[in-house]
């Protein structure tokens, strides 16, 4: 079977012509939806993350602020930094790159948000909002990509048992509750590295989504004909025969799997693209609710 190759490109593009239209409106109105990104340290792949998602910001007509600090910043002076976005009018939505240098305590910082500007859904009155079903909390955007991409393509879930490979806060955990909910309506089964005869489980799996980080782990006997595959990860592998000396593979082996599944995520340009449209979807609905517009 030649499974549909769900175009992680073509919905986020889809996703920012829908944002445009919203952010004019705001705009009439007087509302310019504002996005603070901080980045702590020269980590090079955060700096690419940053540069990303302020150019995004750009392309859409959102006030954007980045704040590059140097790695040595305390853990006293970066939350100070919060607080000060926290009350800056201009800024409904605040971002930390993560991860922070290892000096600086993650969690404490994101209780430093505002709820109402954590536009990453990380603080834990987002986590209970998600799981409350409360829809005036913000989502992690990678999981709520994922969703918006199976709604894009008219996958069902409802009924369908779906497996989430992976417990993380960011990925596997949100996107449990999300297909869970009374809006998806799917039986969910959450996997980890614990999880006993890992291949079998998948292979109950109607929508099997994999959000481990281990480069082409999902492999043919882990999916049952038909299944919907949702590969989330994004690893990098050594490759001489590239320019930059490696490629960016899934946590599906996507030749492997490719003969037997209905509907597959491409890495890259599957899940990948989704993510940061959907911070700018959350920066939207965060001005949005500031503003009670
Ligand atoms: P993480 O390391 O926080 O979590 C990985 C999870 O996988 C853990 O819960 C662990 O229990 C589970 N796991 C590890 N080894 C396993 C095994 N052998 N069998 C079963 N389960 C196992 O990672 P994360 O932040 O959730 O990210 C997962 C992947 O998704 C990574 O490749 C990451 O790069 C990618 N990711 C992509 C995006 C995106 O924008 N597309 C965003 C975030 C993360």
């Amino acid at each position: 079977m030649t499974p549909v190759l769900i175009d992680g490109k073509k919905v986020a593009a889809d996703v920012r012509a829908r944002l445009v239209k919203e952010i004019e409106e705001l705009k009439a109105a007087g509302h310019t939806p504002g996005l603070a990104v901080v980045l702590v340290g020269e980590d090079p792949a955060s700096q690419v993350y940053v540069g990303s998602k302020v150019k995004a910001c750009a392309e859409l007509g959102i006030y954007s602020q980045k704040w590059a600090l140097p790695a040595e910043t305390t853990q006293e002076e970066l939350v100070e930094l919060i607080h000060q976005l926290n009350a800056d009018d201009r800024i409904h939505g605040i971002l930390v790159q993560s991860p922070p240098p290892p000096h600086i305590d993650e969690e404490a910082v994101i209780l430093n948000i505002d709820p109402r500007k954590d536009v990453d859904g990380f603080h834990p009155a987002n986590v209970a909002k998600l799981v409350l079903e409360d829809e005036t909390g913000f989502v992690p955007c990678t999981p709520l990509g994922c969703m918006e991409l199976l709604a894009a393509y008219g996958i069902p879930t409802a009924g369908k048992h779906a497996v989430v490979i992976g417990r993380s806060m960011i990925v596997g955990k949100p996107m449990a509750n999300l297909l869970v909910s009374k809006k998806a309506n799917a039986t969910v089964t959450i996997a980890h590295s614990r999880t006993a005869d890992l291949p079998g489980l998948c292979r109950t799996a109607d929508i099997l989504v994999a959000a481990v980080g281990r480069p082409e782990m999902v492999k043919a006997d882990y999916v049952k004909p038909g299944a919907v595959v949702v590969d989330v990860g994004i690893n990098r592998i050594e490759d001489a025969t590239r320019p930059r000396g490696y490629r960016i593979v899934g946590d599906v082996d996507f030749e492997a799997v490719k003969d037997s599944c209905s509907a597959i995520t491409p890495v890259p340009g599957g899940v990948g693209p989704m993510t940061i449209a959907m911070l700018m979807a959350n920066t939207v609905k965060a001005c949005r609710q500031q503003m009670k517009h």
